[in-house]
């Protein structure tokens, strides 16, 4: 059995930015997920802003790591190629919300957050199409937007390229810990380490079980939205939030940092891996818009989804079990998570570097920017065609994506190997026609580069295979 430093469990934004981090110094590690690909759980669907951090209560885990992940975020996302933007984001309020705008102002100037209060004329500069009942806002310049899955595949990918190992359809079924050293049984391999490093989200409390460390209580809220079409793109420039509340920040109006807009999230409590939409939450995310935002345009919607948030009381937990040794729990990751996981990630290093003698390596090797169609010029495109005809092929019309770039995400570090984990690499499938025409193209791109028959490919998680059969078994191959 291979000697490892570090087993991480779970590849979501934290597990994968830890990962990225660890592969940076001398300690071996190995990332294990459940799914057959990172970003499977709430990493895949939230709202993907990065919050400024003037919501948390000042003092608290979410408050440090939230305003330190935000100041992380902008040069890691330069450095791993991940569309954002710093687009700064406004809390509307009416008459009379000045109170919550004001307590928010505290809150934020605690925090240590750049944050302004302003009236209408002054937010009206900011995002015009402001509800006529808003009179007041609160301006957070530093907020912004990413794109959270991809986030989470080009620190993974990036981990790789450094040395560090990740397992895909490997759950976590049982750990042991005998002779100083961990042992994770999963249902793809045994794996021993040092350290356990216990990230997995929604699963993280049945993993401290399972380990004997520390038990928590769960909750999960889920979350639904409407995806908008990128020619609404520009219809709002900033993150619109409404007061936020008990239940959390709110319905919000933001652009997408790959070029759409949502709207949502709801907050309903559910059952750990409920990601299915529901007409009453579609219901309540109109009533909810329309108390911000001037003109919604649902017949631009081209997509909705839901996320699950996983809650352990009010903070987040970050720290070594007190129950059993070399064991790192990490649970609670509701939001800010997202804008929280870079300085997590960093933490969880200290952590290591209190009892291991953490060296971090030199010649580190960055992550290649991919090339895309939609950022060459001509001249460019022409002369990649001229080495390679699949960039001349455009399988994916509603977001321009050749053939090139979807070959280029299934020979990735971490292989795509779904139609689904192409889709968040390259953006087939994600507009307007929601895959309608590229679909079976990228199913026969996947099945001719992995070696597979059609009939094996998945769309996503889970038994999702796509054609059942071939019709005619003697009918030649595609
Ligand atoms: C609706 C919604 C909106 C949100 N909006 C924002 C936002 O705008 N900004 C923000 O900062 N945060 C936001 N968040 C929070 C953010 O999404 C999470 O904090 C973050 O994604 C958590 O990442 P994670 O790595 O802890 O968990 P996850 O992404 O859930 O990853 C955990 C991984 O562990 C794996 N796993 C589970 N059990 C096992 C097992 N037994 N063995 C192996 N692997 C296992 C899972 O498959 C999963 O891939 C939002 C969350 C939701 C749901």
């Amino acid at each position: 059995m291979e000697k490892l430093d570090c087993i991480v469990i779970g590849g979501g934004v934290v597990g994968a930015l830890i990962l990225d981090e660890l592969s940076k110094t001398n300690l071996k590690a190995i990332l294990l997920e459940k799914e057959n690909d990172v970003a499977s759980g709430a990493s895949r669907a939230n709202s993907g802003i990065v919050h400024a951090g003037y919501d948390c209560t000042p003092g608290t885990n979410k408050a440090k790591f939230n305003v330190e992940g935000n100041a992380l975020m902008w040069d890691l996302v330069k450095e791993l190629h991940v569309p954002a933007k710093q687009c700064g984001s406004i809390v509307v309020a009416p008459k009379e919300g000045l109170k919550g705008i004001q307590e928010l102002y505290d809150k934020g100037i605690k925090n240590g957050v750049k944050v302004e209060i302003l009236n209408r004329e002054q937010t009206l500069k900011i995002e015009p199409n402001i509800s006529d009942e808003i009179e007041y806002s609160l301006y957070a310049p530093e907020a912004g937007i990413v794109s959270p899955y991809k986030l989470t595949i080009a620190a993974t990918d990036r981990a790789i390229l450094n040395g560090a190992r990740v397992v895909l359809e490997a759950e976590v079924k049982d750990l042991s810990y005998k002779d100083k050293e961990w042992t994770v049984a999963t249902s793809n391999g045994s794996y021993t380490a040092k350290y356990v490093i216990n990230c997995a989200g929604a699963g993280a409390a049945k993993i401290n079980d399972l380990a004997g460390a520390d038990h928590y209580e769960t909750e999960f809220r889920r979350g639904d939205y409407f995806v908008l079409d990128s020619t609404e793109g520009k219809a709002v420039s900033t993150v619109i939030f409404p007061l936020p509340t008990e239940k959390g920040k709110g319905i919000l109006v933001a652009p997408t940092a790959d070029g759409n807009v949502i709207y949502g999230p709801t907050s309903i409590p559910t059952n750990e891996g409920d990601t299915g939409t529901t007409l009453d939450a579609f219901a309540e995310i109109r009533k909810n818009v329309s108390l911000t935002y001037k003109c919604p345009n649902y017949r631009k919607v081209i997509r909705t989804y839901a996320g699950v948030r996983t809650i352990v009381g009010h903070d987040f937990i970050v720290e070594y079990s007190k129950k059993v040794p070399s064991f790192i729990q990490i649970l609670g990751i509701c939001s800010p998570g997202l804008s929280s996981a870079p300085a997590i990630a960093k933490y969880v290093i200290k952590l290591l570097a209190e009892k291991e003698d953490v060296k971090v390596k030199e010649n580190l090797v960055p992550l290649p920017k991919k090339k895309k169609l939609l950022e060459l010029t001509d001249d460019e495109l022409n002369a990649l065609i001229k080495e390679n005809e699949s960039w001349g092929r455009i399988v994916c019309r509603c977001e321009k994506v050749t053939e090139a770039e979807i070959i280029q995400a299934i020979h990735s570090p971490l292989p795509a190997t779904t139609v689904d984990a192409v889709k968040r690499r390259t953006r087939a499938g994600m507009g307007r026609c929601q895959g309608g025409f590229c679909g079976t193209r990228v199913i026969e791109i996947l099945a001719r580069e992995t070696g597979k028959t059609i009939p094996e490919i998945k769309k996503d998680m889970g038994e999702s295979q796509i054609a059942i059969s071939r019709i005619k078994e003697d009918s030649h191959e595609v």
